[in-house]
């Protein structure tokens, strides 16, 4: 074990968010000339990327008066959001109700409750993220007192969380000129935006990309001809919600490229990163990986040229999926396990 430094010395929890490490797939990347590194999202505090920007939409709501004690933070999420938004809602002190398409995983929704959120749930499908907000929206327009939505699809301290931290750290920990390129999959988009925009300020040379999943290429479409991609059924949870976020319409002109990862290429690749590089990384970080790949051969990155991506979240987040299962299990088998959910 190499010691470099010692760890965080924390207050509170809430110190520990951000500061993430950076760490080269040095095994991954021997298959090709240039080097993959990767943020390794996944040891925030709740185990994702998504602390810094509920941190940051929480503490920017409060100060615009939007959010007052005693409200109940609503949020519309597939995932890693809520959890993030019912651990530091919490934190803070407020209750949080997290509304959620039905299908979600079992084990988001148990993650959800552990940290003492409420769930609601709407109906799946195409439309699956936009209901949810669309629910929480209308709750808060009936009890505007009760209620507060932090919609992070429309945020801008989501793309400052990233812009003020994850861009920054990146920059410190590689030096923006040893950077060739960087990619990230598009959920809010708030990571792709926020860090995108940081690394072309250093240094313009960079080059940039956002990722969805293959199977539902919405933005890829609307970035390349300007016409939406057919939305579809896919297995990256957390990215490739079917519409174009308008953090990424806002920030367009920091995004070079686009790339899309099937879900079988992402499944397959967050496995072989457990097993090569010791790391039980979630599906999208396994999509983000394929994604570095693409782009650097795409742009023909050579010996030493660095590609940057991110490791959004944590493997032991996907125990219902094709991570680990020879299928996904189904809603009913969803249910079940949740039939043993703790209330309390
Ligand atoms: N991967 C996972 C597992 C996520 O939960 C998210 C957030 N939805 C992302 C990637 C994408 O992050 P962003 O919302 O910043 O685009």
């Amino acid at each position: 074990m190499v010691i470099k430094m010692a760890g965080k010395l924390a207050n509170s929890s809430v110190e520990l968010i951000g500061d993430t490490p950076i760490v080269r797939l040095s095994k991954i990347d021997k298959d090709y000339p240039f080097e993959i590194w990767a943020k390794c999202e996944f040891m925030n505090p709740t185990g994702s990327v998504k602390d810094r920007m509920a941190y940051y939409m929480i503490k920017e709501a409060e100060k615009q008066g939007k959010l007052k004690p005693g409200m109940t933070i609503a949020i519309a999420t597939t995932g890693n959001t809520g959890i993030a938004f019912a651990a530091w809602g919490s934190y803070f002190g407020y209750d949080v109700l997290i509304v959620m398409p039905e299908e979600m995983s079992y084990e988001r929704k148990l993650l959800d409750m552990l940290f003492g959120a409420k769930l609601i749930y709407t109906p799946g499908g195409e439309s699956d993220a936009m209901g949810a907000l669309e629910y929480a929206k209308k709750l808060e327009k009936e009890n505007p007192d009760k209620y507060v939505v932090l919609d992070q699809w429309d945020d801008e301290a989501n793309f400052k969380a990233h812009y003020e931290t994850t861009g920054r750290e990146i920059i410190e920990q590689l030096g923006a000129e040893n950077i060739k390129g960087f990619v990230a999959g598009v959920g809010s988009g708030g990571t792709l935006v926020g860090i995108a925009k940081r690394l072309k300020d250093a240094n313009p040379r960079i080059i940039t990309a956002g990722m969805e999943p293959a199977e539902c290429p919405t933005a890829e479409g609307w970035f390349k001809s300007g016409e939406l991609g057919a939305w579809g059924r896919h297995e990256v949870e957390g990215i490739g919600d079917g519409f174009v976020p308008s953090l990424v319409e806002k920030y367009k002109q920091y995004i070079d490229d686009w790339v899309t990862v099937s879900s079988d290429e992402a499944i397959e690749m967050a496995r072989r990163i457990a097993r090569r590089e010791a790391l039980g990384v979630g599906i999208s970080s396994g999509a983000n990986v394929v994604a570095a790949i693409k782009l650097a051969e795409r742009h023909n990155f050579g010996e030493g040229d660095r590609v940057v991506t991110i490791l959004p979240d944590y493997a032991a987040r996907y125990f219902s999926t094709r991570l680990f299962l020879k299928r996904r299990l189904g809603t009913e088998e969803h249910e079940r396990m949740l039939e043993l959910a703790r209330e309390d």
